[in-house]
């Protein structure tokens, strides 16, 4: 007989990377535009002499650094190689086989994959007619199985939020057995008040973690960081389920050059956040339905016609990222990069 992998993973879904296509503009993978900030840039330059050497496997220093950052003893931090190895890593670290994950759908489209892989059960809850989480379908939701849920806030892909009194709401509801994983990738393109820090529940419950990233705000996607941060004794089980040696030694330099340049960084996400509410007001000037999005990206549920906005899209130089049946997801950047997509966008209504 010929080797066979696991039969359970024929079914298993890919991940689908936003396409890149020369000559095209690329908004389909939520990136923040600009290259590396130059002290960035010059902190991996010159941690490039030390490259025949294994990087730090604790991702100790930078670890230490969230957690003065985020204000938890560094027990509760872990690293990896981006947010999305981190889900994986919790899953397994939660679930036996059997067990359910949670989340809305649709939503990250890791959080079904990372649960197959664990052979737990992913269990999903509709998102509600306005685009964002149902909590209180998805408290009921909640079984003896459960062991974690996702609520991704703000949501990829339709970048619509929880606001806090939901939140407390569903927190207060959910069994305390069970851990909340806030996953908030988007964070730091959050303007509304009432969207809260997910760090406060980390401080001050047992069961919530949150995750989040250096792949959008800091512009390092290329180089794989992110970081959880939650129960001291799940933050161990995520560290021990970790590669080793997978966050490497460019990108915890490169994350650590990036605390430390902040400022210039969260006034590029300024730029991008007045940019998006400049890209969803046209939009709707120009006939569509946008939900309000706090990232740094717009959803258009365009439902059966997504793809054919996309190949539209395409057609006018400008790659985004089209779900079929459902909609299509548009990244902000630059604004000449949006001026074209709008362009495409307002032809597409004429034509279509
Ligand atoms: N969570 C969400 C909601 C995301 O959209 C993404 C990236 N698309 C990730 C996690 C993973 O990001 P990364 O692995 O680059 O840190």
């Amino acid at each position: 007989m010929p080797v066979q992998p696991r039969a359970d993973l024929h079914s298993l879904p890919s991940y689908v990377a936003g396409k890149t296509v020369p000559g095209a503009v690329k908004l389909s993978s939520n990136e923040t535009p600009g290259g590396p900030l130059p002290s960035v840039a010059k902190a991996i330059a010159e941690a490039t002499a030390d490259i025949n050497r294994y990087p730090d496997i604790s991702v100790g220093k930078l670890a230490r650094r969230l957690a003065e950052k985020l204000a938890v003893p560094s027990e509760q931090v872990s690293v990896g190689c981006g947010s999305v190895a981190l889900c994986q890593q919790l899953v397994q670290a939660m679930c036996a086989p059997g067990d359910e994950v949670l989340f809305a759908w649709r939503s990250f489209e890791s959080y079904p994959i990372v649960s197959q892989i664990a052979s737990a059960v992913p269990v999903t809850v509709p998102l509600d007619a306005g685009h964002r989480h149902d909590l209180t379908a998805m408290a009921a939701a909640v079984t003896p199985k459960t062991r974690v849920v996702f609520v991704c806030n703000p949501n990829n892909p339709t970048g619509t939020v929880v606001r806090r009194e939901e939140l407390e709401r569903f927190l207060d509801a959910v069994p305390s057995d069970v851990l909340v994983v806030l996953d908030e990738a988007y964070r730091e393109f959050v303007t509304d008040a009432d969207v809260p820090d997910g760090m406060d529940y980390v401080r001050g419950r047992d069961n919530v973690a949150v995750l989040r990233t250096f792949s959008k705000a800091y512009g390092l996607a290329g180089l794989r960081v992110g970081y959880f941060a939650g129960p001291e004794a799940v933050a161990e089980a995520v560290r021990k389920v970790y590669v080793p040696f997978s966050v490497n030694t460019l990108a915890q330099i490169a994350a650590m050059a990036s605390l430390d340049a902040e400022d210039e960084l969260f006034a590029r996400c300024r730029t991008i956040v007045a940019e998006r509410d400049r890209v969803r007001t046209e939009l709707i000037e120009a006939g569509y339905e946008v939900p309000e999005t706090q990232a740094n990206f717009v959803w258009l549920p365009l439902g059966e016609r997504a793809m054919d906005f996309a190949e539209h899209a395409l057609a006018n130089k400008v790659v985004v990222r089209a779900f079929a049946g459902d909609g299509v997801r548009v990244t902000i950047s630059h604004p000449e990069e949006n001026d074209l997509f709008l362009h495409a966008a307002r032809s597409y209504r004429r034509t279509s």
